[in-house]
């Protein structure tokens, strides 16, 4: 038995036609940049997550970069966000020239912890931005009521999150911008890289829409300095095939982390195995994770028995080689530290089969009972 941590072709066999006959009709449309597939593509995503405005861009970071830079969030500003997550979310703080200012996670979550914000704000505090890590939404209700007393900007990272939802509506809706990627291993993954923005205010969607194709309105006539941030069509083309899917993939996915949890739970795993609380958000799976003191040894473990694991994420962002500058220093946001050393992502994708996951969850169990003995 080998189970793979994600099985791509798996995933793609079924959508092979579909996907071939988008090809053709970008090929036969000779138009590759700007066109009908962005704009079909566009409109399918805010049809599936009841958004107003939702903009194509070239990944889910520069979807963060325009939208920090259409907030007007710059030199000076602060940034209020977690520090344990991908890269993309600090990087871009720091790439349009503002500081950010970390806030530990949840005890028994990944993500940032609404109790500790207010002590993080000062006058300078432009926005928050927290992530809905491994798709499950960060405590959106906590964090919109702080947001709205210090009159702050929310920038949700909802990139490994779509179609998660809390409070009755899909994380990326909630806050002034919501931010996507579909990198390959996304929950809605392209062949490649690309990304979305989505607001419901006219003013920042007319801005990104700038900002992403220089600038531009009419052909080369430039309002404002902006870059090259588009979606290729082809990229918009594969994903028009894939978001017909998403609701049933979401399913699926929700229910192997249901028998995951039933399972642990019924061999009385509890106490070595803290699965995030539940609080009656919609978590979307896009990775199940373990927090496991003996993390490293489960990992070799689950290896030598043919079972594919990840880490998500191993160090902190403030201890990352490239922010060291920033000055924190270990031991300043203990959860974070801890999950960074605890954490180990296990199989969960639509189209593991009923008996490997079984398998991998047997192995898990396996573990534990040797370890008693
Ligand atoms: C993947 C990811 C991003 C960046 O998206 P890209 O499309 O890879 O640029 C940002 N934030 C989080 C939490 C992510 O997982």
């Amino acid at each position: 038995m080998f189970i793979s941590f994600f099985r791509m072709d798996r995933h793609l066999e079924k959508m092979r036609d579909e996907i071939f006959s988008s090809f053709e009709r970008v090929f036969k449309s000779g138009r590759f940049i700007s066109g009908e597939e962005v704009k079909e593509f566009e409109n399918a995503f805010s049809k599936s997550l009841n958004i107003k405005y939702s903009l194509a861009v070239s990944s889910g970071t520069d979807a963060i970069l325009l939208s920090l830079i259409s907030l007007g969030i710059g030199q000076g500003d602060e940034v209020i966000t977690t520090p344990y997550t991908f890269f993309a979310s600090v990087g871009s703080i720091l790439r349009v020239g503002a500081k950010p200012v970390f806030v530990d996670i949840e005890k028994n979550g990944f993500n940032i912890n609404p109790l500790l914000i207010e002590n993080a704000i000062t006058p300078k505090t432009k926005a928050i931005l927290p992530v809905h890590l491994f798709g499950k939404p960060a405590m959106m209700d906590k964090i919109m009521n702080i947001a709205n007393k210090y009159k702050l900007f929310v920038i949700e990272d909802a990139a490994q999150a779509v179609k998660a939802s809390v409070m009755g509506k899909y994380v990326g809706s909630i806050g002034d911008i919501g931010c996507f990627s579909f990198f390959p291993s996304k929950n809605l993954g392209g062949f490649g890289d690309g990304g979305m923005v989505t607001t419901s205010v006219e003013e920042l969607y007319e801005k990104v829409k700038l900002l992403r194709n220089h600038g531009m309105k009419e052909r080369f006539i430039h309002y404002i300095t902006g870059g090259n941030h588009r979606m290729d069509e082809i990229q918009a083309a594969i994903l028009r095939v894939k978001i017909k899917y998403i609701d049933e993939w979401t399913e699926k996915r929700r229910k192997i982390a249901k028998k995951y949890i039933e399972i642990f739970n019924k061999e009385g795993l509890e106490d070595f195995i803290t699965i995030p609380e539940f609080d009656g958000s919609q978590n979307v799976y896009n990775q199940f994770i373990l927090r496991v003191k003996e993390r490293d040894e489960l990992k070799n473990f689950l290896l030598k028995n043919g079972v594919e694991t990840a880490i998500y994420y191993p160090l902190p962002l403030y201890l990352q080689p490239a922010l060291l500058y920033l000055g924190y220093k270990e031991g300043d946001f203990p959860q974070a530290e801890k999950s960074s050393k605890e954490n180990l992502a296990i199989p969960i994708y639509p189209e593991i089969e009923e008996g490997e996951q079984e398998y991998v969850a047997s192995k898990i169990c396996e573990f534990y009972k040797r370890r008693n003995l």
